[in-house]
Order: structure tokens, then C-alpha cells, then sequence
């Protein structure tokens, strides 16, 4: 599927991430120091980096800024500590695309390389499936079971908002942002109500929603 750099230096939690993305079909490889990260993350081939901030020689914000500043475009996951929500801005700004806090929990990590691996395919041939549906970005196609499905255009950017999240929770205001843009008004109750429309068009019953799930005081979440 991908090539993934692990750069992380204790052992025991390089080997469980390398397992873990190997057993999804990805060829990994692993860095040990923040200074063979910079020299391997500039190699071409890898379709993404895994980088811990704690390491020795160069920590992992200095190798980020630093990739980035050579022109490498690979997209970066950062792995920081849970207690520092600083850092994780810091990490945003410094170039990297996504991060999972320690200690993380394999699902989410693995959900979050999976979003970023489509985003970075880009509209060229973004094919997203999950149940019996399937989303065809560049064509704007959705088709369930086979049968093509028609959508409104705010469905749409909602349906890929929600396939580009890694499975995260977005509260309503962010599915503004990410469907419609900041600098429109639109109530959390016109967000609402696309989606019950959505969730008739692409869900497979008409009881609990199996990929569109709310979750209660904070916004949805997707299921595959
Ligand atoms: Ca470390």
C-alpha cells in the first residue's frame, strides 16, 4: 500500500507501530535518532513519515522544519506528549499535517495515516468505499450498492469532510468550515438537517446510522 518512515527511538514502540502498519499492508521502515530522520525523510519514495517529537540528537519539530524547509512534501504525523497542547500547534505550524498524542491508541493512529494517505492522492484518483457505498471525489460520483446516488453539492463536501477525518468527531462548526467555508452563516440546525438528508441517501437502514454517527453534546463521527 504505502511507504512508511517510523522515526521513533525506543524500541518497544517503534516495533509495535512498524507491526501494526505492516499488518495493513504498508512497507515500513524505522529511524532512530532526529538525525537520520532528516537524512532519511529527504529520500523520495516515502508516501508518509511518522515522526516522535522526543528523540535524541534532533527532536522532532527541528526534523519537520527542517524537511519541510528542503522541500519535502511527504505528509507527517507527529507522535507528541498528551499534556502539551502547545506542542501540538507548534507541530502544525511547523509543517506537519496531522499528530496523535501519546499514548496513543493503534486504531486511531492507523485511521489518522489512512485519511492523510487519501488526502494526499488528491482529487486524481480519490476512491473512498465503506459499506456498500463508494465516492468517487475528482468525479463527484457517489454510488451505493453499484447505483449511482444523487447529491446535493453540500452533501457532497459533507460526505468527503466526513471520509477525510480519520474517524475524528467534528463538531458542527467545523463541518461548516469544511463544507460550506468560514466566512459563511449557516446554523448548526440547516448542518442538520443535510445531514439527515445525507444519511437517507447513503445509510443502509432507516434505524441507527451505522457511518454518520452523532455523538452527543459534540457533533458526528465517521464509521466506516
Ligand atoms: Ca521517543
Amino acid at each position: 500500500m504505502a511507504r512508511i518512515l517510523v522515526v521513533e527511538d525506543e524500541a518497544d514502540i517503534a516495533m509495535l507501530l512498524a507491526d501494526d502498519l505492516s499488518m495493513e499492508g504498508h512497507q515500513v521502515e524505522v529511524a532512530r535518532d532526529g538525525q537520520e530522520a532528516g537524512q532519511r525523510g529527504r529520500e523520495s519514495g516515502w508516501d508518509l513519515i511518522v515522526l516522535d517529537v522526543m528523540l535524541p540528537k534532533k527532536d522532532g519539530f527541528e526534523v519537520c522544519r527542517e524537511l519541510r524547509r528542503a522541500g519535502v512534501r511527504t505528509p507527517i504525523v507527529l507522535l507528541t506528549a498528551k499534556s502539551h497542547e502547545a506542542e501540538k500547534i507548534m507541530g502544525l505550524d511547523l509543517g506537519a499535517d496531522d499528530y496523535v498524542t501519546k499514548p496513543f491508541n493503534p486504531r486511531e493512529l492507523r485511521a489518522r495515516i489512512r485519511a492523510l494517505l487519501r488526502r494526499a492522492e488528491g482529487g486524481a484518483g480519490e476512491v473512498v468505499r465503506f459499506g456498500a457505498v463508494e465516492v468517487q471525489a475528482a468525479r463527484a460520483e457517489v454510488r451505493v450498492g453499484g447505483r449511482l446516488v444523487d447529491l446535493t453539492a453540500m452533501e457532497f463536501k459533507l460526505l468527503l469532510a466526513f471520509t477525510r477525518s480519520g474517524g475524528r468527531v467534528l463538531s458542527r462548526d467545523q463541518l461548516i468550515d469544511l463544507a460550506w467555508g468560514s466566512d459563511t452563516y449557516v446554523t448548526e440546525r440547516a448542518v442538520d438537517a443535510h445531514i439527515v438528508n445525507l444519511r437517507r441517501k447513503i445509510e443502509p437502514g432507516a434505524g441507527e446510522p451505522r457511518h454518520i454517527v452523532s455523538v452527543r453534546g459534540l457533533g458526528y463521527r465517521f464509521d466506516e
